[in-house]
């Protein structure tokens, strides 16, 4: 279908106030000009030591209630051109993520089977952004999920949410991050246990060190 023809059947909305939006740019298309101004970023640190030495998000989950519908209808209505939204927030903040020493990035992996039914990771489009704006490489396939368990947002418990997450990755190219920095992006974090854990397998497997960056805490 053509884009013109599609535009015409699915004429498109501004997700917070509902008013009709432009085909383009894609960063206006879900978000309207006005409510793109209601999203604003906070370059803020939280601690996943010791896996990870600095971490960092820009959005709070709880408080930043738009960040927040945005990013479900990422992930959950699996409108992947929200993607192009963040890159505007992104943006904002490139002094402070060119200001980050590191490697490689690496976008958390999505299990296979949740891969085929979102048909994007999302944590990879914010990885594409940030190594367009940092200059520096993603690191493809590097870590994969090997083990399919349920969504970390079903598990409520501090506990239950680390063992929920032992053991799910593995490294792929050992020689690749032998004495290497890796910054690993996310979507959102919650206590932090998906990160640690992936970060665990990437310095077992011969990383120097871990960084993370996730659009939102939680
Ligand atoms: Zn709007």
């Amino acid at each position: 279908m053509s884009k013109k023809i599609d535009s015409l059947l699915f004429p498109s909305f501004c997700i917070n106030c509902k008013t009709g939006t432009p085909e383009e740019p894609p960063s206006l298309r879900w978000l309207c000009l006005n409510c793109h101004k209601l999203l604003i970023t906070r370059w803020q640190k939280v601690s996943f030591k010791p896996e990870i030495t600095e971490s960092y998000y820009i959005f709070d989950y709880q408080k930043d209630k738009l960040a927040k519908k945005l990013i479900h209808s990422l992930k959950y209505d699996f409108v992947k051109e929200i993607a192009d939204t963040f890159y505007v927030s992104l943006e904002s903040e490139r002094f402070n993520l060119r200001r980050l020493t590191f490697d490689f990035i690496a976008p958390v992996p999505l299990h296979k089977r949740r891969l085929k039914e979102r048909g994007f990771n999302q944590s990879e489009l914010i990885a594409k952004k940030i190594a367009e704006i940092t200059e520096i490489p993603i690191l493809d396939n590097i870590v994969k999920r090997k083990i399919y368990r349920r969504p970390q947002m079903e598990v409520k418990n501090r506990e239950a949410r680390i063992k929920n997450t032992q053991n799910i990755f593995e490294c792929l190219d050992v020689e690749k991050i032998k004495g290497k920095t890796i910054l690993l992006v996310d979507d959102v974090a919650t206590t932090g246990a998906t990160l640690k854990e992936c970060a665990r397998t990437l310095k077992s497997a011969g990383a120097h060190s871990v960084l993370s960056f996730t659009l939102a805490q939680d």
